[in-house]
């Protein structure tokens, strides 16, 4: 269902102010082929409105002929950034990114971000913008995950589909995504809604069960039957099942690159407006799969790099799973119960306290 300009910039205006854009400020809006044009349209409207600048920045898409795909998160490599002095430089100039293009993990952006420079990427369809903005209570429940993994040293993913996975925790820093940038150098998501981090390298150990119903991205497909994929110090060393396990070990096999077979980010959903659902009615090039990654008590998982974290693994391959029905452990006690969120987060809280 298509939404309003009105309701675009109205979300636009809460999602900058909740990023402290102040009358003044300097926003660079990042722009492509694929940028929707509403999407663009209203967000410079907003910057407007608030008093700031709105600088747009349109670069060319790459990587288009090395792709098996369409979607923007699916093929990490260069960017069109790579080699570009003078638009890395016109980006760190600005106090606000907005990414309507999919800059992704790359040393660019690193460097854009070290200047303090905030970045904020939004590439979801305008509805799925507007029915996840985020919220103050969006960032208290994603900080108070954060809380819970910061320091610890295992998860343990278990589930009655046959997932049994210890990860070793502690090498790499917690990432709270929550949709908005409130302070310099930071970098975010809108929509998003969940905690996650890295395992320990080559640590990880046990058994990976991607059961009928959870969804491979960047296939943006609800698999069928069961996938079994073991994981031993760190790596994918095996992937068995049916039809979709073929479809997911040969798409890795493309790659022709080992890293691609590395553990990755883990963490855990905690977006309420995001739908497990959803998926099953959109066009899969019109989404690039948010509500997949953030529904509410899923457990994400990752294969692929972690430059991302300051690890120094790239590899183009980047492939998200989002498990149902989970238990997920921290230390020993369990911040999921079979898909089940057990935080007692009550929505509200930091909404009416301003904070
Ligand atoms: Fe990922």
């Amino acid at each position: 269902m298509a939404v309003s300009d009105h309701d675009l910039i109205q979300a636009w205006k809460q999602v900058l102010t909740l990023s402290k854009l102040e009358p003044g400020q300097i926003v660079t809006v990042l722009t492509s082929t694929s940028t929707h044009p509403q999407t663009l349209s209203t967000a410079l409207v907003a910057v407007g409105l608030m008093g700031a600048t709105a600088n747009r920045l349109d670069l060319p898409p790459v990587n288009g002929e090395k792709a098996l795909s369409r979607d923007s998160l699916a093929f990490l490599g260069t960017t069109p950034l790579t080699g570009n002095r003078a638009a890395i430089a016109a980006l760190k100039e600005s106090d606000l990114v907005l990414d309507l293009m999919t800059l992704l993990f790359s040393p660019e952006q690193h460097e854009i971000l070290a200047a303090g420079t905030k970045i904020l990427l939004a590439v979801e369809p305008p509805e799925v913008l507007v029915r996840m903005v985020p919220t103050l209570d969006d960032k208290a429940r994603v900080a108070q995950a954060a809380q819970r993994l910061d320091g610890a040293r295992e998860m343990h993913v278990t589930s009655a589909a046959g997932t049994d996975l210890r990860c070793p925790l502690g090498e790499f820093p917690v990432i709270q995504e929550y949709g908005f940038v409130d302070a310099p150098g930071r970098w975010d998501h809108w929509p998003s809604g969940f905690v996650l981090t890295w395992p320990n390298e080559r640590q990880t150990e046990g058994i990976l069960v991607i059961d009928r119903g959870d969804i491979l991205l960047p296939m943006k497909r609800y698999v069928q039957g069961p996938i079994r994929v073991r994981v031993t110090q760190g790596f994918v060393t095996a992937i068995d099942g049916g039809l979709d396990a073929e479809l997911l070990s040969e798409y890795m096999a493309s790659f022709n690159d080992p890293e691609a077979y590395a553990m990755s980010h883990i963490g855990w959903g905690l977006q309420p407006r995001a739908q497990w659902t959803t998926l099953a009615m959109y066009d899969r090039e019109a989404t690039i799969g948010m509500d997949a990654r953030a529904f509410e008590g899923n457990f994400l998982f990752s294969f692929g790099p972690n430059n991302e974290a300051g690890g120094s693994r790239t590899t183009a391959c980047h492939i998200d799973i989002p498990l149902r029905r989970c238990t997920v452990a921290i230390d020993g006690e369990p911040v999921v119960r079979d898909g089940k969120v057990l935080d007692g987060f009550v929505y509200g809280s930091a909404d009416r306290s301003g904070e």
